[in-house]
């Protein structure tokens, strides 16, 4: 269920995002509205609005994909630099009740998750999955695209809501 989401994310992404512009232009909302949606969506669930909410992330990251020095790195400089939504659900990463997760019990050392990773590829001193280094989740640059998820072959790596001991783990 959650892979099937996560495969339509572009959909999703190009829905929402249309439906935010028409609402925030139509009714002529305040941005500041838009700044507390994104604040209440990272609290829950992360710096989820850039990928999965934003019309402006949207074109950005068609843009970006045509960037001859490749997706990964400008979609990782990309959100590194944000906006002010993405500073605040980019902190957020770190509290929110939802949060990417390994199991390094079944995890098969396959590698296939940091592969998708725009942190964990172009930093090494991040991993998904490998012993002593840093979960690229954690990171103000995560913006939960949930590859990590989608591509790992037995569901080592989960994003559901973490216990209440765990919430700034
Ligand atoms: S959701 Fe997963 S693949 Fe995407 S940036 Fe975050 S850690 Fe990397
Ligand atoms: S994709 Fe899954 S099984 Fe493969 S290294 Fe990552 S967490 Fe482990």
């Amino acid at each position: 269920m959650l892979k099937s989401i996560i495969n339509r994310r572009r959909i999703i992404q190009a829905l929402i995002g249309a439906a935010v512009y028409i609402v925030v232009s139509y009714y002529q909302i305040s941005l500041w509205y838009v700044l507390l949606a994104g604040t209440i969506t990272g609290i829950v669930f992360g710096k989820i609005f850039c990928r999965w909410m934003c019309p402006l992330g949207f074109f950005m990251e068609i843009i970006m994909g045509m960037s001859p020095e490749g997706n990964f790195r400008q979609m990782y400089q990309y959100h590194k630099i944000g906006c002010p939504i993405a500073w605040v659900s980019g902190w957020l990463n770190k509290y929110s009740f939802f949060k990417i997760k390994t199991n390094k019990t079944t995890c098969l050392s396959c590698g296939k998750c940091d592969k998708q990773c725009y942190i964990s590829t172009l930093n090494p001193e991040y991993s998904l999955y490998k012993t002593g280094k840093r979960h690229p989740s954690k990171q103000f640059s995560c913006s939960k695209c949930l590859k990590c998820v989608s591509v790992c072959p037995n569901g080592s790596i989960t994003y559901k809501i973490a216990p209440l001991g765990e919430m700034a783990s």
